[in-house]
């Protein structure tokens, strides 16, 4: 579609920002509104009800009241099943107007709303509501006196609270194994990016999901998420989000009913590429591509990069020739790849780490600059810092923006040592020709996905979570299935 074709239907998109309660579009309780503004062009979108403790109330009590009275965890897996692969071919049906409401409420390209966001969301849903019907549960080898039954049941009720670098996706990731199962879910998308999610409610209910099932309410952390995952009647929360803001809501589980609280968090990638890497020209398009993915708004973004000293000139030429690429642009033009910072907060604290990254004296080989300013959005263009020591801002904490910290070295073991010298650990990558090397390091390396000899590879059947402060959870594959089901053993009396 043309730019100026995605403009048009921007500007007569209609946006209905209440919450979605019981199968009913409602504003909060209290009447309170926040104003959705796009990073895109720092345009209002409308207003977003701004839900707090009244209405997580509400909510999960209707989710409670679905769980119990079996609407949809009664249902045989197969029914489910049927239903939840709709809802994936309704995502696929609403694919336009999914992906603008996503590129107009966080800044990312329309190109990768389409493919990577709206696509990766339906095939989630898709995905698990296929699995649900084709696992089974255990007998254990009990002697024959008795029979032990191992069985899985939904938890009951999910508290889902999502982050806004990936909105539709990271709910996806939560709701496909949370209701293929049969639980009741009370999503918190951010407030920086909550249309997607209240659209995914909506095309649920199409779908066949019952009302009060599927609930999403939007609002700020400190009062609807914080409300959520402090609940009593909430038997789990599942978060992704902050390190900062995961510590709280393992604390909030503690302070409440013990709810069980899964947490995937922050991350500060190492991507270390020795000399003896195989394909050179793939290595330096995997570092450039990855870290500038997203505006560099990916938890498992290669923001560490060490380059084995005798290669690193050549690496940094490379590098520095795709550059020019990654210009950002508008979000709203199919051949643009980097969008918009999602908000003036995030610009500000990007701003900031570039700041932080001069002063302590790295040096500046690209970008490290505002721009766009002319369009009222918030964008950042691509940066690198060379000469990074370990001890920097911009080696050690999540940046979350544009901005790739290198650093070389001499021998492996010092650069493995100085890549788990780091509080996550969410992924690392490396790049060797000896398979010996890249086995050794891919053990040493404390982190929950390692890559050899490329970067983002990337699959439903695989769980996708850290090590360390990146978090406890692990979402995608069969696996998370464990984090919205109990498991019960059932003793029967043979003789
Ligand atoms: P954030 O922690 O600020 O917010 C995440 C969510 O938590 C939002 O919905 C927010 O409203 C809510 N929240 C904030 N304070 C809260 C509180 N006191 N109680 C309950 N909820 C609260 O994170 P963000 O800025 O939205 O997202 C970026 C972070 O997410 C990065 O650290 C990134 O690495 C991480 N992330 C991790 C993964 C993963 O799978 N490991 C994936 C995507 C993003």
């Amino acid at each position: 579609m043309t730019t100026t074709l995605w403009h048009e239907r921007a500007r007569n998109l209609a946006i209905d920002g209440r919450a979605l309660i019981d199968g009913q579009r409602v504003w909060a309780k209290s009447g309170a509104t926040f104003d959705d503004i796009s990073p895109v062009d720092g345009r209002s979108l409308g207003p977003v009800a701004r839900c707090d403790v009244a209405d997580v109330d509400a909510a999960v009590a209707v989710a409670r009241n679905a769980f119990e009275d079996r609407r949809w965890a009664g249902l045989a897996p197969a029914a489910r099943k049927r239903i939840m692969i709709k809802f994936a071919d309704l995502i696929v049906a609403n694919r336009d107007e999914l992906a603008l409401l996503e590129t107009l409420d966080m800044g990312k390209p329309i190109k990768y709303s389409l493919s990577v966001d709206v696509n990766g969301a339906a095939n989630c849903i898709r995905w698990y509501g296929e699995a649900v019907d084709k696992v089974y549960d255990e007998i254990a080898p009990t002697p024959d006196t008795a029979l032990a039954l191992i069985t899985r049941e939904p938890v009951g009720v999910v508290g889902a609270i999502v982050p806004w670098n990936y909105p539709m996706l990271m709910a996806s990731w939560k709701i496909g194994p949370a209701l293929a199962v049969g639980n009741s879910v009370v999503l918190k998308p951010s407030e920086k990016s909550p249309l997607t999610a209240l659209r995914l409610a909506e095309i649920a209910l199409q779908a066949g999901i019952p009302p009060g099932v599927f609930n999403v309410l939007p609002g700020y952390g400190h009062e609807a998420g914080s409300a959520l995952a402090l609940h009593m009647d909430v038997d789990c929360i599942a978060f992704t989000g902050s390190t900062k803001v995961g510590k709280l809501i393992v604390q909030y589980a503690g302070q409440s009913n013990l709810k069980r609280a899964w947490t995937e968090l922050g991350g500060k990638s190492p991507n270390i590429v020795c000399a003896d890497c195989p394909d050179l020209d793939a290595a330096v398009s995997a570092a450039v591509g990855s870290i500038y993915f997203n505006q560099g708004e990916s938890c498992n973004a290669p923001s560490r990069l060490f380059v084995e000293a005798s290669i690193k000139d050549k690496f940094l030429e490379k590098a520095l020739a795709m550059v020019p690429d990654f210009q950002p642009g508008d979000p709203l033009d199919e051949n643009t790849v980097m969008g918009a910072i999602v908000d003036g907060i995030q610009l500000k604290s990007v701003l900031g780490f570039i700041e932080s990254g001069k002063e302590q004296g790295a040096q500046l080989l690209a970008g490290g600059e505002q721009a766009r300013t002319e369009s009222g959005g918030y964008y950042v263009t691509p940066t690198i810092f060379d000469q990074v020591g370990n001890d920097m801002r911009i080696a050690r904490e999540e940046i979350f923006g544009p901005v790739l910290s290198v650093l070389s070295f001499t021998d492996l073991n010092e650069a493995i040592r100085a890549a788990n010298a780091t509080s996550f650990g969410l992924q690392a990558a490396v790049w060797t020709s000896d398979i010996r090397k890249a086995h050794q390091t891919a053990r040493a390396l404390r982190v929950g996905t390692v890559h050899v000899n490329q970067y983002d590879e990337d699959d439903m059947t695989v769980p996708f979570g850290g090590f360390k402060q990146s978090g406890n959870g692990r979402d995608k594959s069969l696996h998370a299935f464990d984090k919205y089901t109990e498991m019960k053993t059932t003793w029967i009396r043979i003789v």
